[in-house]
């Protein structure tokens, strides 16, 4: 893989080397990573991190680690390229957003659930007092009355998520 930079011609110098007109050496730390078919990787990670800085941060990791290292500052250095205020934040700010707003869809959702057993509960025991008394009524159906009289409480929880989710997306 270190050799395939270079065999296009001992001459042809990786595109870090490239960029900064210098001579690729044997053990150049950058060709690995930066190859001279992909100029613009080692473009936009020089024009935010500096070469010399990625030189040291890629000196101080092990070789194993350098590739997802290099990956990684060229993904930084691409969305700063692309974002020059908020980078990668932004994207990582946005898809927290989506989070926040499909947590409160999904917790709306549930709270429709359990709004909608509730009612299918109240219209099997009659809708009156009648239902109160666990005593008088079947295992099975003492199951289902079980399950809303729970989720009532989670329901109010979930109902507050809800409202915070709401209240988060809305700012
Ligand atoms: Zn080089």
């Amino acid at each position: 893989m270190k050799e395939s930079g270079r065999k296009q011609g001992a001459a042809s110098p990786c595109a870090a080397c490239k960029l900064l007109r210098r001579r690729c050496a044997q053990d150049c730390v950058f060709a690995p990573y930066f190859p001279a078919d992909e100029p613009h990787k080692f473009a936009s990670v020089h024009k935010v991190f500096g070469a010399s800085n990625v030189n040291k941060m890629l000196q101080e990791l092990p070789e194993h680690q350098r590739g997802d290292a290099v990956s990684s500052m060229v993904y930084e250095a691409n969305a700063r390229v692309r974002d020059p205020v908020y980078g990668c934040v932004g994207a990582i700010s946005s898809l927290q957003q989506q989070i926040d707003h499909l947590q409160s869809q999904l917790a709306i959702a549930q709270a429709e659930v359990v709004h909608m057993r509730m009612r299918q509960f109240s219209s099997i025991s009659g809708g009156g007092t009648a239902g109160n008394s666990p005593e008088n009524v079947s295992p099975s159906s003492r199951h289902t009355q079980t399950q809303p009289t729970m989720s009532l409480f989670t329901m109010d929880m979930v109902v507050d998520q809800a409202n915070i989710g709401e209240s988060l997306w809305s700012c």
